[in-house]
């Protein structure tokens, strides 16, 4: 089985608790970045490295939903005439809430997506502002509906609990029952404070318990199927 990741590198603001990769947004860049893909995928090709076709295929961040559907369908189209995607090939994309709209995600439909995956993190206003997160409970909860009117029936969210200040219980209170959870997972991440990112001493000032809990719930994933 090949996968294919593909790391999309920008994000239009840094979230203070993130340690992935990313870059803040430039427009050029981000123009650039398909013909990128495209030219280290043909130099992959050419090195005979890899054995296709791709059984997933998987554009993570960063946040790959500031790509325009169009330069998605051409990166898959170039990765299935390099090496080819298989017919039942899952073909994931993440997205953060607050940069899709109905029209968008229909597109990436279209392009040859098959799995949403919503950078959710709380259905709760405050956490959300001070995780830093551009997105609102409301715009998760539309994106989320868009996603399914868009055909999409493999849905994701990612969820962070047991924040500083929520009781070190499990997730399930904060999976809204306004989600259709049908064919949806959702991971879940506890939250660990490390002393790294400078987040843990805006949250609250004085009171944010910078070591992970130690009755912090085992869940790191569920998944929710009708
Ligand atoms: S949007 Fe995602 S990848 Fe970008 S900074 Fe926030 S958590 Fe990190």
């Amino acid at each position: 089985m090949t996968s294919l990741y593909i790391h999309v590198p920008f994000c239009l603001r840094k979230c203070p608790y993130c340690d992935f990769f990313s870059l803040p947004l430039n427009a050029s860049q981000l123009e650039g970045f398909p013909q990128l893909v495209i030219a280290h995928l043909e130099q992959e090709r050419h090195r005979d490295r890899w054995q296709g076709p791709f059984s997933t295929v998987f554009f993570g961040g960063g946040t790959p939903s500031l790509l325009p559907p169009r330069a998605v369908g051409l990166i898959l189209q170039h990765a299935d005439r390099l090496f080819g995607l298989s017919r039942d090939a899952e073909i994931s994309l993440e997205a953060n809430p607050g940069t899709v709209t109905a029209g968008k995600l229909l597109g990436y439909h279209g392009a040859g997506i098959n799995r949403l995956s919503f950078g959710v993190q709380s259905l709760n206003d405050r956490s959300l502002a001070r995780l830093g997160r551009i997105h609102s409970a409301a715009e998760a909860r539309l994106a989320f509906r868009w996603a399914r009117q868009a055909g999409f029936d493999n849905v994701g969210c990612d969820l962070i609990f047991a924040l500083p200040d929520q009781p070190p219980k499990a997730p399930w209170p904060i999976l809204n029952p306004s989600f259709s959870l049908a064919r949806s997972i959702f991971p879940v991440t506890a939250w660990a404070s490390s002393p790294k990112p400078p987040l843990p001493a805006r949250w609250k000032r004085g009171t944010c318990n910078r070591r992970p809990r130690r009755s912090m719930p085992k869940v790191s994933c569920c998944c929710m199927n009708d």
